[in-house]
C-alpha cells in the first residue's frame, strides 16, 4: 500500500502559522443553538485556518432524510437504530464546498427542507443512533487530525451540539457559540424566509425554540461546559463573529 502521509518521525514539527504555532493539526469543536450561525462562522474559519470542516448536523439531517425515504416510521425507535446503522453516508469535508451524498444521492439541498428540519429531533433523540453518528464523527476527526504527534495534518473544525462535551471533549479547542433567542429568530426568519418581520419570526419560532428544547434533552449546548470558551454573537455580524471564534482559536491553540 502506498503511504499517503509520513510517518511521525519524518515530519518536522512546523509550527501551524495561522492557529498561533500550534505545530500540529488543530481539532475545533464549536457547539450551539440553531441560529447561532454555527455553519456560516464555522466554514468560514475552516477556509481561513486550511481547515477541513464538518456539520455534524447535516448528519443527523441525512440520517431523518434516509429514513424518511425508506418509510420508517419515526416514532420506532428500533427501526430508525437499523435505518441509521444501515445508511451509506459519504461526507466532504472542503469547507467551500460540503458534500453529503447517501446510498449515491446528493442530498445536500434535501436535507435542509421544513419537512426535515420540523422532525431531525426525533432522530436525534435517539440515543442508539447517536452512538453510530458518533463514530462516524470520531472517525473523520481522528482521519482529519492524523495520528497523534503527526504535525502534516489539515485539522479540522467540527460543529455541533455534542462535540465540545461528547465527541470530542479533547479538542484543542472547544467553543460555545450562543446568541439570544432575539438574534437567533431573525436571522432564521430571514434565511427561512427572506425577512425577519413580525409574521416570519413567528412563524420561525416552532423550528428554532421547540427543536431546541428537545434536542437539549439529550444533550446540554445552552451552557459552556469546563473548559469550552463562550463566543456571544448577539451583537456581531457574520465578519465580526468569524474574527472573535478565529481570536479565540489562535489564543488557546497557541497555549
Ligand atoms: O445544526 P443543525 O440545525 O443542522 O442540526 C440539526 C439537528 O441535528 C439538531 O436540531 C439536532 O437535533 C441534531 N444534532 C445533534 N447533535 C449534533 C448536531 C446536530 O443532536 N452534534
Amino acid at each position: 500500500m502506498t503511504p499517503t502521509r509520513p510517518a511521525p518521525h519524518e515530519e518536522a514539527a512546523v509550527p501551524h502559522p495561522d492557529t498561533g504555532g500550534a505545530g500540529r493539526p488543530v481539532v475545533v469543536a464549536v457547539d450551539g443553538p440553531s441560529g447561532s450561525g454555527k455553519s456560516s462562522v464555522c466554514r468560514r474559519v475552516a477556509a481561513a485556518l486550511g481547515l477541513a470542516y464538518l456539520d455534524t448536523g447535516a448528519m443527523y439531517r441525512a440520517a431523518t432524510w434516509w429514513c424518511l425515504e425508506r418509510g420508517v416510521d419515526l416514532a420506532d425507535e428500533d427501526a430508525v437504530t437499523a435505518a441509521v446503522r444501515d445508511m451509506p453516508l459519504e461526507v466532504g469535508v472542503d469547507p467551500q464546498a460540503p458534500t453529503f451524498t447517501v446510498d449515491g444521492t446528493d442530498v445536500a439541498a434535501a436535507i435542509r427542507t421544513t419537512a426535515i428540519s420540523s422532525v431531525v429531533s426525533r432522530v436525534a433523540m435517539n440515543l442508539e443512533a447517536r452512538a453510530d453518528l458518533g463514530t462516524r464523527q470520531r472517525a473523520v476527526i481522528g482521519a482529519e487530525r492524523g495520528p497523534r504527534g503527526w504535525s502534516g495534518g489539515r485539522g479540522v473544525v467540527v460543529e455541533g451540539r455534542d462535540i465540545t462535551t461528547v465527541i470530542a471533549p479533547d479538542a484543542d479547542v472547544r467553543i460555545l457559540l450562543t446568541a439570544s433567542e432575539e438574534a437567533r429568530l431573525a436571522r432564521r426568519a430571514l434565511e427561512v424566509h427572506g425577512s425577519a418581520d413580525t409574521a416570519s419570526v413567528a412563524a420561525t419560532r416552532d423550528q428554532v425554540v421547540r427543536r431546541d428544547a428537545q434536542d437539549s434533552t439529550v444533550v446540554d449546548f445552552l451552557t459552556a461546559a469546563d473548559g469550552v470558551v463562550t463566543v456571544d454573537s448577539s451583537d456581531l455580524d457574520l465578519e465580526q463573529t468569524v474574527d472573535a471564534v478565529l481570536a479565540v482559536v489562535r489564543e488557546v491553540a497557541a497555549r
